[in-house]
């Protein structure tokens, strides 16, 4: 194992990521990964085993696979995208084990800045991304110092 992990942080070519496909039947599921596609395979292989309940490692259950196969079907950069698009456009196809789209981290972060939330010093309600500067400019304050006050409060 710990040769594997060398091997990971020491592949130079692996910077980009890979779009897969694991097919099961007529059925198919869609990840990515940055790992070497053998690895990615192990750790299906490896959620199957301690049965994982989700969509695709339940039908490689009810199938008797516990080996599964990791295609690549892509590579580049922009693998997230390319897997996001794949996903959307089968989710409505009943052979696609895909639960839902995955969101990067980027537009996670995005969607989380968007949310409305209150200041807790004056109760103007404002987007979560401008309250830093909203407790700077107006309270004179930093995010660390009112951090500071709650805790000791
Ligand atoms: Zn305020």
């Amino acid at each position: 194992m710990i040769g594997n992990l060398t091997l990971i942080s020491t592949d130079t070519n692996l910077i980009d990521g890979i779009v897969y496909k694991v097919k099961i039947g007529t059925k198919y599921y869609i990840g990515s990964t940055k790992m070497k596609l053998t690895i990615r395979a192990n750790k299906h292989n490896n959620q199957i085993k301690n049965g994982s309940k989700s969509k695709f490692h339940t039908e490689c259950i009810n199938n008797n696979i516990f080996k599964v196969k990791c295609e690549e079907i892509y590579r580049g950069i922009n693998y997230k995208d390319v897997e996001n698009k794949l996903i959307i456009e089968s989710l409505n196809d009943p052979n696609c084990l895909n639960m839902k789209a995955v969101i990067s981290n980027k537009e996670r972060r995005r969607e989380q800045n968007n949310k409305k939330t209150d200041c807790k010093l004056c109760g103007k309600v404002m987007m979560k991304k401008n309250m830093n500067r909203h407790l700077r400019q107006i309270h004179n304050v930093s995010k660390f110092d009112f951090i500071c006050e709650k805790v000791k409060v």
